[in-house]
């Protein structure tokens, strides 16, 4: 399939005359090209088209196809088929009366083609360049907020996630050595593996499937080994779906060697898997991890979105983000407002919710001229939720002298500076004195520690001055409520695509 870039059809003139007379005051499509025009052109995609071939669909259309396909939530079948017969489709995609389009499934042809090319926010960017262009776009005050993403996969637990994890690992196999497989594996795996690994087909009594879940993780160990012992099979085991099941049996099983001096294979308990932000969940989908969010459970993504909300212009998406679920939003800030420096989008104000915010979040926007703006989160001590206790507020911090006085008036013994792992950024560790404290009176309202001894931690004093700690009353902390987030008028256009065009290619940053 090769690209033969053509200049932009005019609208021709029987398909415009029929829809002044069908539409005389247009709609959402028809306003969309006589305002914006065709937006994107087919020189905009000559590399993800090889130069020999069958001549493509023109992507200008299929791009703009796209963008209709999410605005009006239609399948891929329902959008060729509108092509063929909506009117307003045609005037927008400048296509005679007669044109019948095309097969339904250029449409994923032409996404895999952006996916592959890395491509996937161009959509996104050149309808954000036109809305610049019309001078849309205010860029001054912005909001972030995430949602959650689902894996297009189902919920797994523990045993249908490493049966099939197994059988998606030979399913792969029987692709590539159909005949050497069939040597390899014993007959009973037929029976096992054949099928799509359902919790329906699976034992009910806690001993048989513990039994099962022993059974299935020796013959992924034997499988791996069998293709480990051969050098013209070891290769095999660099395969997405090998690779998956290494890492799956690196998390879910352990190996024992027991006295007689045979090794053991054993499910690891709950409590000795790696933290969900490693643990793979799905044998299908490599990036997708479990997460919770107040109420919300899900497998799959998070979708960061960054909007503009001047009250004098339309809400336009100015910025997608995707991640894995785990990841923090607070991680993301940085990136978020890196990135849309580096497209002329800088924000005066922006808007976050307190997942966003950070003591070192705000000096770094403030280094970036952006007035960060949300509410600080609640420290979570129990000292701050108990009414007499002694939060960080209570003590008095000496900077110069490197040292805190404590509401008994003792002064702290030790004084330590660090930097954070995960923000890199410094943080001061604080210790009082063993014998102070175990002889304090005030000291249930104090610590809860074992040791009897309370220590404290904060932030590095630029950013503990700037932004005021959340224990301290003295901060503006919930000063400013954030709208709800509604996002999604004229930037529904902009952004839905591409969240479907991101998601197989994320984790890349
Ligand atoms: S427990 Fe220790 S830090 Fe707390 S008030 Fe008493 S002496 Fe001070």
């Amino acid at each position: 399939m090769s690209l033969h870039a053509a200049p932009l059809a005019e609208i021709p003139t029987r398909t415009a005359e029929l829809v002044r007379i069908i539409l005389p005051k247009g709609n959402t499509i028809t306003q969309l090209r006589d305002c914006f025009g065709a937006v994107y052109s087919d020189d905009q995609f000559r590399s993800l088209y090889p130069t020999r071939g069958q001549p493509a669909y023109a992507p200008w259309r299929l791009a703009l196809v796209t963008i209709f396909q999410f605005l009006e939530h239609l399948s891929d079948r329902q959008a060729a088929e509108h092509v063929r017969t909506r009117l307003d489709w045609k005037y927008a995609l400048a296509l005679e009366l007669e044109d019948l389009g095309f097969h339904y499934s250029v449409l994923s042809e032409f996404r895999a083609r952006l996916v592959a090319a890395d491509q996937g926010e161009m959509l996104f960017n050149t309808f954000l360049q036109a809305c610049r262009d019309h001078h849309l776009l205010k860029p001054g005050r912005q909001r972030t907020d995430s949602t959650h993403v689902l894996a297009r996969m189902r919920m797994l637990n523990r045993l249908e996630l490493i049966g099939e994890t197994l059988r998606v690992a030979l399913d792969d196999l029987a692709t590539v050595i159909p005949e050497t497989l069939c040597q390899v594996i014993p007959a009973a795996w037929w029976a096992r593996y054949g099928r799509r690994v359902e919790e329906g087909s699976l034992p009910h009594s806690e001993p048989s499937r513990s039994e099962l879940a022993q059974t299935i993780g020796e013959d992924g160990f034997f499988l791996m080994t069998s293709l480990l012992n051969d050098t013209a099979l070891n290769p095999l085991l660099d395969r997405p779906a090998l690779a998956m099941l290494r890492q799956v049996w690196l998390q879910q099983f352990q190996r024992e060697l027991s006295g007689l001096g045979v090794t053991q294979i054993k499910l690891r308990a709950q409590e000795d898997t790696p933290p969900a932000e490693s643990r793979r969940c799905t044998p299908h989908e490599a990036e997708a991890r479990a997460s919770i969010k107040r109420h919300t459970r899900w497998q799959g993504y998070k979708v960061h979105f960054t909007e503009c909300c001047d009250e004098a212009g339309p809400r336009l998406i100015t910025h997608v983000k995707t991640t894995t679920a785990t990841q923090p939003d607070v991680q993301v800030n940085d990136t978020i407002q890196t990135e849309l420096i580096a497209r002329a989008l800088r924000p005066e104000t922006h808007l976050v919710n307190a997942g966003y915010l950070s003591g070192d979040g705000l000096v770094e926007s403030q280094a970036r001229g952006i007035d960060l703006v949300g509410p600080l989160r609640e420290s979570s001590s129990w000292q701050s939720r108990t009414a007499d206790a002694f939060d960080l507020s209570a003590f008095v911090i000496q900077w110069e002298q490197r040292q805190v006085t404590c509401p008994a008036g003792q002064v702290s013994t030790m004084w330590s500076e660090r930097s954070l792992s995960w923000t890199r950024r410094p943080a001061v560790q604080v210790k009082f004195s063993a014998s102070s404290c175990r002889n304090c009176s005030l000291q249930s309202r104090c610590t809860r520690a074992k040791s009897g001894v309370r220590t404290l931690g904060f932030p590095d004093r630029v950013t503990f001055e700037f932004s005021g700690h959340p224990n301290h009353r003295n901060t503006d902390a919930g000063r400013h409520r954030l709208p709800a987030f509604t996002g999604f008028t004229t930037a529904q256009l902009v952004f839905s695509p591409t969240i479907q065009i991101l998601r197989p290619s994320l984790c890349r940053t």
